[in-house]
């Protein structure tokens, strides 16, 4: 024999999955062999032993309990690894000779499903056909299908980064895509799959959408034959069958991503702007969507996000979430009440992922029951609503209750996690079940009636009633008791202290007491599982309830917030044009609401470019970003910091804010810039807003001049022409501004003292008169030694010659001139501890910082 036949089962299995780690199930463990238990082992922290596999002798063998094995595949997951569940399929009693043995699924990081997640977590698949690559999405937990299609290698990065996968699927079809999408994965830490790539693949996967879709036609879901997306969606899903090897009837139609109706925000506009998480700590606090996220439920919370990075342009349902945000802004108890109900509402869309996957145990359904039960209050709060998007919203969720009530009436309230060992049924439900258990609680107590009993009966102090498998049910007595025994007794076992017996009469109520347990507990199950296939049937119901329930917390949220912070509504229109008086940046006041100064704009009326001029630190990102997040907060559907704004739709947001280490980090960055640059000239349009800062840091004084100038004239062509808020340190711009039409020049004002500057954050209709860059390093706390010797050199260069004026500023930024002071061992008049601090402070980047940081 050169294997044991469990051993080559396992071999056999396998072969078939070489890329994942095989979880063999042997009785209550599953186990893992050769290369996979070494690294499972290392992996999980759990001890390597070994097993017999014949001929080979002993091979690598490790094991994790299987009421355990989520935790320890969430942990091999999250490593990167693939995981192929394999199964006892038929009942080890029933089986003649070797258990048969599948793998029914196979988890990967794009698959997985984690109890709880509340982010999405999205498997890709990448598919070229001719010129165009085909994208497509799938959240498993909440059933989410994207799709898209883009040229070039940037954009399919922009898409993956906006998606942040954390599997993506491509094949050798896509090998020129390959180093891009292979750096990004390894870059954001996801897996790169690769699958099979065949001609009659296409019709294959063609074929797996018209299935899980049960629709003919693939037209019917929006999607066209042979084309990119197609084949990208159709990738997708059958990678889902592939691996989870069950129909998921949770998935939601594939939508696409790249619908036109949304503000096109990319990466970098999104980092800039700290949209979802802030720059520096990239966390959500401190974010629009932190500040913004007031949601009940994880639904909520995804929607918002959604909301954020989808933008709308349409001026009519911009309106209808304002009419819904003010109307609940308005009404204090109706949304005191409605955020109780939300609170009582669990995560459904992921609940429902489970329930489509078949994997729902009794808790979850009545988690499910329990946030269908909030429907009915939630519509009551909304009954006497005029605004038509919450009546829709109100009126689009199913009438649930009679399901939820069900639930509710036939699972007890806390059911066991497990749904092969009981307690899920009520009591009273089911006749039968409620007889086995009868029989089952009587057994028991008839054995302990009966122990007593024979030992009434027999004087035989030391009888007992004890169970093993070989006898079943006997009687024990101990040797000093033997010769008490009755006559009926039957001898069946002799030990070295005690003889056991049997009887007939506990013989008969053996089977009983046995086999009640057992049928009582299959019986459960069988309730369950018709519990759970009703849900099942009602999946898209649930689903559509979900969403409801999800954008109408959305917008509670953002009622909420608009009242704390008195947010205005502001007027939106499909004509170009921005008009915001006393605006304030949503994030800066939320830190420090007192010392906030409000300022205005005012851009596509009669100027189109606004140059910003002012001092380092004077507020100009600040301001910049105030009117993109304004705008942006607008079309959204959100109330805006704001005394009053007026606001014409825009179609694209560019932002290209000085990068942190422009300044002397040389070539790279510069290159960054400019791609970013020739990007937003290439592709603004009037309807655009673009922000620039301080474009052409990265060079040298003239270049990077010349360069602003040019972006500048570029940027005003007529038919490009996006309203543009530029701000720059080259305050010899501004002559050249007042020169062009529509260019207004703006600066933010400082008020200059004997002792230096103060900010005053007033953004002022006037350029700025100079670049004050000696003030602030006074007012960083730079030496006055350092700061009298920066003046005279200006003093100097000024009488020398006009245009090395220019130079200079750039170069006395704070850093340096921080750093320019020497160590107190040379200049012993200063204080050590004044000393250390300004250490500290010229190795502070302020141009990385986040206002609210610095
Ligand atoms: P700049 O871009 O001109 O260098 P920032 O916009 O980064 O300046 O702002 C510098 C600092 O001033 C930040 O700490 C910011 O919080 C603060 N600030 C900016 N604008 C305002 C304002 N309008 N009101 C109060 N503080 C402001």
């Amino acid at each position: 024999m050169a294997l044991t036949p469990m051993m080559q089962q396992y071999l056999d299995i396998k072969q078939s999955h070489p890329d994942a780690l095989l979880m063999f199930r042997l009785g209550d463990f599953y186990e893992l062999f050769f290369e996979d238990a070494v690294t499972a082992s290392k992996v999980l922290e759990i001890t390597l032993t070994g097993r017999d596999a014949g001929e080979q002798g002993r091979v690598p063998m490790c094991g994790v309990p299987h009421h355990a094995a989520e935790q320890y595949i969430g942990r091999l997951i999250d490593n990167g690894y693939c995981v192929a569940i394999c199964e006892q399929v038929e009942d080890p009693k029933a089986a003649k000779g070797l258990v048969k043995r599948e793998v029914i699924q196979v988890v990967t990081p794009g698959t997985y499903v984690k109890d709880g997640d509340a982010e999405s977590r999205f498997l890709c698949a990448v598919s070229q056909t001719g010129l165009l690559t085909g994208i497509a999405f799938v959240d498993v937990g909440t059933g989410e299908v994207w799709y898209g299609s883009v040229s070039d290698e940037q954009a399919l990065l922009e898409a993956l980064t906006t998606f942040a996968p954390r599997e993506v699927l491509t094949s050798e079809a896509e090998d020129g895509l390959a180093p891009g999408i292979e750096a990004w994965t390894k870059e954001s830490g996801s897996r790169m799959s690769r699958v099979p790539h065949s001609s009659s693949k296409s019709k294959q996967e063609l074929l797996c959408i018209t299935r899980q879709y049960g629709v003919l036609h693939i037209e019917s879901l929006g999607l066209e034959e042979n084309s990119a997306e197609t084949s990208a969606v159709g990738r997708l899903l059958s990678y889902l069958e592939d691996t989870q090897r069950q129909v998921l009837s949770h998935l939601k139609s594939p939508q696409s991503f790249q619908r036109s109706g949304h503000v096109f925000l990319d990466v970098v506009a999104k980092r800039n702007l700290e949209l979802l998480e802030t720059q520096r700590t990239r966390q959500k606090k401190g974010s629009l969507f932190g500040l913004l996220d007031r949601t009940k439920t994880a639904m909520g919370s995804r929607r918002m996000r959604r909301f954020i990075e989808q933008p709308l342009i349409s001026v009519g349902e911009i309106n209808e979430r304002l009419d819904a945000v003010g109307w609940l802004g308005d009404e204090l108890f109706v949304r005191a009440e409605l955020e109780e109900w939300f609170a009582r509402v669990y995560d459904l869309e992921r609940l429902i992922g489970k329930v489509g996957f078949g994997s729902a145990n009794a808790r979850d359904l009545v988690a499910i029951a329990q946030s269908l039960s909030c429907v009915k209050g939630v519509k009551q709060c909304l009954a006497g609503t005029p605004v038509p998007l919450l009546q829709r919203l109100s009126n689009g969720m199913p009438d649930l209750s009679e399901l939820a009530d069900k639930l509710l009436a036939t699972l007890v309230d806390q059911p066991s996690i497990s749904v092969h060992d009981g307690g899920m049924i009520r009591e009273g439900i089911d006749a039968e079940l409620d007889v086995l258990r009868g029989m089952h609680v009587d057994g028991k107590q008839w054995l302990a009636e009966f122990e007593q009993q024979e030992k009434d009966r027999t004087g035989i102090r030391t009888l007992k009633v004890g169970y093993n498998k070989v006898f079943g049910y006997y009687v024990e007595v101990s040797k000093t008791g033997t010769h008490l025994v009755p006559q009926e007794y039957e001898r069946k076992q002799t030990l070295a202290s005690a003889e056991r017996y049997t009887l007939p009469v506990l013989k008969e109520r053996e089977d009983q007491i046995l086999h009640a347990e057992e049928r009582a507990l299959a019986r459960e199950y069988e309730l369950f599982t018709v519990l759970r296939d009703e849900v099942a049937g009602m999946i898209a119901q649930i689903q559509q309830t979900a969403e409801r329930l999800a954008e109408l917390d959305a917008l509670a949220a953002l009622a909420a917030v608009a009242v704390e912070y008195g947010y205005t509504r502001p007027t939106v229109a499909s004509e170009r044009g921005i008009v915001i008086q006393n605006g304030r940046h949503p994030m800066v006041e939320a830190a420090a609401p007192m010392s906030f100064v409000p300022n205005s704009v005012e851009l596509g009326t009669s100027c189109d470019f606004i140059l910003l001029t002012g001092p380092n630190m004077a507020g100009k990102s600040t301001y910049m970003r105030q009117v993109a997040l304004i705008v942006l907060m607008a079309q959204i559907g959100s109330f805006v910091p704001a005394e009053s704004a007026h606001i014409g739709v825009v179609d694209r947001v560019f932002t290209r804010i000085g990068a942190s280490d422009d300044l002397g980090a040389g070539q790279s960055t510069f290159m960054v810039e400019m791609v970013e640059l020739a990007q937003i000239l290439r592709q603004a349009t009037p309807k655009s807003l673009v922000l620039l800062d301080e474009i052409g840091r990265g060079t040298s004084t003239y270049d990077g001049m010349s360069l602003a100038e040019a972006v500048m004239e570029a940027l005003l062509m007529p038919g490009r022409n996006p309203l543009t808020l530029f701000a720059t340190h080259y305050h010899e711009l501004t002559e050249q501004a007042q020169a062009l039409p529509r260019v207004e020049n703006f600066s933010v004002a400082v008020k200059e003292t004997d002792d230096g500057v103060t900010f005053l954050h007033a953004v002022v209709h006037r350029p700025a008169d100079k670049s004050y860059g000696i003030q602030v390093a006074k007012l960083a706390g730079v030496p006055s030694p350092v700061i009298k010797r920066a003046t005279e050199i200006l003093a100097k260069r000024e009488r020398e010659a006009v245009r090395l004026q220019a130079e200079l500023e750039e170069d006395v930024s704070v850093r340096e001139a921080a750093a320019a002071f020497e160590p107190p061992s040379q200049k012993p008049h200063v204080d050590p501890e004044v000393f250390d601090w300004l250490q500290t402070v010229s190795k502070l980047r302020v141009e990385q910082m986040t206002p609210i940081e610095a």
